[in-house]
């Protein structure tokens, strides 16, 4: 194939070997939020760029180096969504839907753009399922959001893969002091420190505290803790999480250096990371944004959320084999039609069957084909049963049942009575 026939790199087809596995994941994340009260937005993919640099702010790595921006053809700067939150607060802003306080539950599922270095579980066109809470303030909806994918990794098979970080970062009065004192501990280093850490010490000294860098992270040993700055507020908020998680049995570690990649943080701030997929170990990330709302222009609205990255949840699910093993299986029953007449027939069987039978994964052939090319798209199609029509039992209203996967004879059923058969031996997903 020509080059310029090929997909962007780091955007990537989902087969459809791998879509089962996908819909698996969507589905029983879709299913617990809605068990939990939440309620689905969906948001355009494109958004002015201003929306970005706002909100996620001018100074970190997503706005500074990774967003896809473009001018369309009004001259408009556009930029493809990094993340969802911004959008997600734009929408309640544009509606009204957070006004006098009124509480919002909100989750999105969909893809991302980033400009990254392509590599396993980083992507440049990615997925993530996203969720919001709009004007509730207190430490019981962080711990709802934590003890909820808690749960979903129970569901999934995933509890001892996965580990739980917490921080505080304060409010903005608390982080602002902690944030001086950073400043005046790192300017005292400042040799000591990496390049792009000398750099963020001016523009985003918080973002120094989760460098990769080994001589810059043994600065920051002795580095002033932000625990010691919170004030009463975000310390009694923080101890209201730990004593909910407590309750509920969830382990977690404090990580003080976790800080998160954008600006607009504020009191809890909470990973779930693993070291099941190398570097890229965080699974699902997020935190509270009190400020956010207001700085995109509303009135004062607390906030909190967390996004998960599907691709790496997915690929936990198959390095770990907790891949269901149903999930292999995408056809119950594949029907054979020989000749014109057992074709017609076939095919208004075929519907009766789907009348009465609503999830039974029925396949009928198509393309006719001889007794042997017929049996060989049946055995192939993985369906666990095969029925065969043709002139036969077309005179006597019978279709012949053909266990594929060696489970008994084959034997003739009446159309009438092919339901009922049917509801018995496979069990409907
Ligand atoms: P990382 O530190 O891995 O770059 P991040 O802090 O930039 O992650 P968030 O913006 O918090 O990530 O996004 C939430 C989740 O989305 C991440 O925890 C991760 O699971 C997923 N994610 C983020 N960027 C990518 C990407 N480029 N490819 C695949 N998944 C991603
Ligand atoms: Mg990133």
């Amino acid at each position: 194939m020509s080059k310029s026939l090929q997909a962007i790199r780091g955007m990537n087809d989902i087969l459809p070997e791998q879509t089962p596995l996908w819909r698996y994941f969507e589905g029983t994340v879709a299913r617990l939020l809605d068990n939990y009260g939440y309620r689905q937005i969906r948001m355009p993919i494109v958004e002015f760029t201003e929306l970005f640099k706002r909100s996620i702010g001018e100074v970190t790595d997503i706005v500074e180096k990774e967003m896809y921006t473009f001018d369309d053809r009004n001259g408009d700067s556009l930029t493809l969504r990094p993340e969802g939150t911004a959008a997600c607060v734009r929408a309640v802003l544009e509606h009204g839907i957070t006004g006098g306080g009124q509480v919002q539950k909100l989750w999105y599922v969909g893809p991302m753009f980033r400009h990254e270095r392509p590599q396993k579980g980083r992507y440049r066109q990615f997925h993530q399922i996203g969720l919001e809470v709009f004007n509730l303030e207190g430490p019981d909806i962080d711990a709802e959001l934590i003890v909820m994918t808690w749960r979903l990794w129970g569901e999934l098979g995933l509890r001892d893969a996965v580990k739980l970080e917490l921080n505080s970062l304060g409010t903005s009065e608390s982080r602002g002091r902690y944030r001086e004192a950073l400043v005046e501990f790192l300017s005292a280093h400042l040799d000591k420190l990496d390049e792009d850490s000398q750099r963020r010490l001016k523009t985003n000294p918080l973002r120094v505290l989760d460098t990769k860098n080994a001589e810059t992270q043994a600065v920051l040993v002795d580095a002033p803790k932000m625990a010691d700055y919170l004030d009463d507020e975000s310390r009694a908020h923080f101890e209201g999480l730990k004593a909910r998680l407590d309750a509920v049995g969830i382990p977690y570690v404090i990580n003080p250096k976790l800080v998160r990649g954008l600006d607009y943080y504020s009191k809890t701030v909470f990973e779930w990371v693993t070291d099941k997929l190398g570097a890229q170990g965080t699974v699902c990330a997020g935190g509270r944004y009190d400020g956010l709302v207001e700085q995109m222009g509303g009135k004062p609205t607390p906030g909190v959320g967390f996004a998960m990255g599907i691709e790496r949840l997915v690929l936990m699910l198959e390095a770990l084999d907790k891949v269901p093993e149903e999930l292999s299986r995408q056809v119950d029953v594949y029907l054979c039609a020989f000749g014109e007449a057992a074709e017609l027939a076939a095919l208004s069987l075929s519907e009766r069957i789907r009348d009465q039978l609503p999830n039974l994964r029925l396949q009928i052939n198509a393309g006719a084909g001889s007794f042997k090319s017929q049996f060989k798209k049946a055995d192939k199609s993985g369906a666990l049963y095969a029925l065969i029509l043709g002139d036969d039992e077309l005179a006597q209203q019978v279709v012949g049942f053909k266990p594929l996967r060696g489970q008994g004879e084959q034997q003739s059923i009446a159309w009438d009575a092919l339901a009922a058969h049917l509801a018995t031996c496979v069990v409907q997903g």
